[in-house]
């Protein structure tokens, strides 16, 4: 797999129709086996992240509803130290959010030196729900898009990588995804009938997503757009990009005190 594959190139308008939502390749055992290999560097990467305590990890992840945002985060995750990871959720926002700029919520919450962020929706969605929903005028959410490549660039500055993930979901998986919410008791706290009209939404959601990529995809903060109907194949990219980022990131212990070759620890 070539992870530029799913990386659109950078100042290019992009549009969804040229990533299909179901392309995946290889099998789900062999998939399976290499996921195990990969959470086991991942385990690794982290703690070295950890130990040296100069760089940061943010990962950004969007998606339509039901795309598999939750179950991505868990999977990818689930063998690493929850003492390194931050997870953040972004929902509507509060009245005292809504007092601020559109960003204060969000650098409250980037990684610090030595953690991994992880962003379950982000300030993202003040130019994809807040646009679609007309929630300001257009004259405020155009803006936004070089607030946010600023703001980015801040963090990239500051000793954060950045990724940000598009699960690609097809409209008819969407369907089949709630379908499952609504025949499952124990997911039924995931349903709100009030997230019905986002699928009538659904080409606007298309035209404020390719403007993000279009608009927001750079060199220090990349998009990538990850084929998702297929939910091994989703979680085995994602995890091979972040241990390849970790890797390329090459996080290094730091030098010990000096003299502890003589150090004996006292009764
Ligand atoms: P969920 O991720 O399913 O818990 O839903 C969170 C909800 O919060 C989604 O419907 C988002 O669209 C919404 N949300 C997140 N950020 C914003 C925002 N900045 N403005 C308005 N709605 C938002
Ligand atoms: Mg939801």
């Amino acid at each position: 797999m070539s992870e530029n594959l799913f990386h659109p190139p950078i100042g290019k308008q992009v549009f969804l129709a040229d990533y299909d939502p179901d392309y995946h390749e290889g099998d789900k055992k062999h998939a399976e086996e290499q996921l195990s290999d990969l959470q086991k560097r991942l385990f690794a990467l982290q703690e070295r992240l950890y130990a040296e305590n100069k760089q940061s990890l943010l990962i950004i992840l969007q998606a339509m509803d039901a795309a598999g945002k939750d179950s991505t985060i868990r999977k990818v995750f689930e063998g690493v130290n929850p003492q390194g990871v931050q997870v953040s959720s972004f929902k509507k926002p509060t009245e005292i959010e809504l007092a601020h700029d559109f960003l204060w919520r969000i650098h409250q919450r980037v990684p610090a030196k030595g953690m991994i962020g992880v962003f379950n929706r982000s300030h993202y969605e003040d130019v994809l729900v807040v646009r679609v929903n007309n929630l300001v005028p257009e004259a405020v959410w155009r803006k936004r898009y070089d607030h946010i490549n600023h703001f980015e660039r801040l963090l990239a500055d500051s000793g954060t990588r950045i990724l940000k993930f598009y699960l690609n979901i097809s409209k008819a998986e969407q369907k089949k995804q709630l379908q499952e919410r609504l025949d499952d008791p124990t997911k039924h706290w995931k349903f709100s009938i009030a997230d019905l009209p986002v699928r009538h939404q659904w080409d606007d959601y298309m035209r404020a997503f390719e403007d993000v990529f279009t608009l927001c995809n750079t060199d220090y903060a990349p998009w990538y757009i990850i084929p998702s109907n297929t939910r091994w194949y989703r979680t085995l990219t994602i995890t091979k990009i972040i241990v390849h980022t970790l890797e390329d990131m090459n996080p290094q212990y730091p030098e010990p005190e000096e003299g502890l070759d003589k150090v004996v620890i006292p009764d």
